[in-house]
């Protein structure tokens, strides 16, 4: 049977079986199927209320009153949702060693919730699940912080060195994190296989990577609900719920 009488699923399936090192990137698309909104789409959380510029947050005690409202109030809805079969069928990926990563345009923490070890996946846009000092880097999870913001309106400072503690996602006016953004290249680059999973390819530079790997010789594929503007790139297109998907392309054992 020639390539082109299969259908795409058993195409997806062939080609990650033939792939010896793939690269996943992920975007919301995955995540919605974990109930988490899409930030970017009407009805998502940019259209409910304004973002908090990175300069305001560190300018402006409000701001961080407000930042910190929406962390503990959950309003964003960004975290709090449990991972999916498309999230498990990555993690399936990774731990049978074909996908050495995961570069991913979320922040929900999910991929890592699914099993896929912290040190393979490349955040782009941070996590929201929890805080780094803005001065001296220190993690600090939230539950520090909680019943001191909550009950005495406490704005959250460094344990270390009393400067700004912040949600550890790349706010608006904030540039990309030079540290994920180099391993995420060097990834694209060694790859054979890139595999889109839900995202419509539009942020950049996050967006940039499929044709840099197209580029260095590495097979592409974009599975995605809506049609994107890199799809004419793609040698693999599937217009399809991730979830199911994958889960049949890389089946539990
Ligand atoms: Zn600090």
């Amino acid at each position: 049977m020639s390539a082109s009488t299969l259908s795409p699923r058993a195409r997806l399936a062939e080609m990650i079986r033939d792939a010896r090192r793939i690269v996943v990137f992920t975007g919301a698309g995955v995540s919605t199927e974990s109930g988490i909104p899409d930030f970017r789409s009407p009805g998502g959380v940019w259209s409910k209320m304004k973002p908090i510029y990175f300069q305001d947050f560190v300018a402006r005690e409000d701001q961080r009153r407000e930042a910190w409202n929406r962390v503990f109030s959950g309003t964003a809805g960004w975290t709090g949702r449990a991972p999916n079969a498309g999230h498990f069928a990555v993690a399936r990926l990774v731990a049978q060693g074909k996908a050495s990563t995961v570069i991913t345009q979320n922040v929900d923490n999910l991929h890592q919730d699914s099993g896929i070890p912290a040190s393979q996946v490349i955040e782009l846009h941070g996590n929201a699940s929890y805080a780094t000092c803005l001065s001296c880097g220190l993690r600090h999870e939230f539950d520090e912080f909680r019943e001191g913001f909550l009950e005495r309106g406490e704005i959250p400072v460094c344990r270390d060195c009393g400067e700004i503690v912040k949600s550890a996602t790349i706010s608006f006016g904030q540039s990309m994190p030079e540290g994920p953004m180099e391993r995420a290249r060097e990834e694209t680059l060694a790859a054979d296989l890139f595999l889109v999973l839900g995202s419509s390819l539009v942020v950049y530079p996050a967006a940039g990577f499929p044709t840099m790997a197209k580029e260095a010789g590495a097979k592409l594929v974009i599975v995605n609900r809506e049609a994107t503007d890199q799809d004419p790139l793609a040698d693999l297109v599937v217009h399809d719920e991730i979830g199911p998907v994958m889960a049949a392309v890389v089946p539990a054992s």
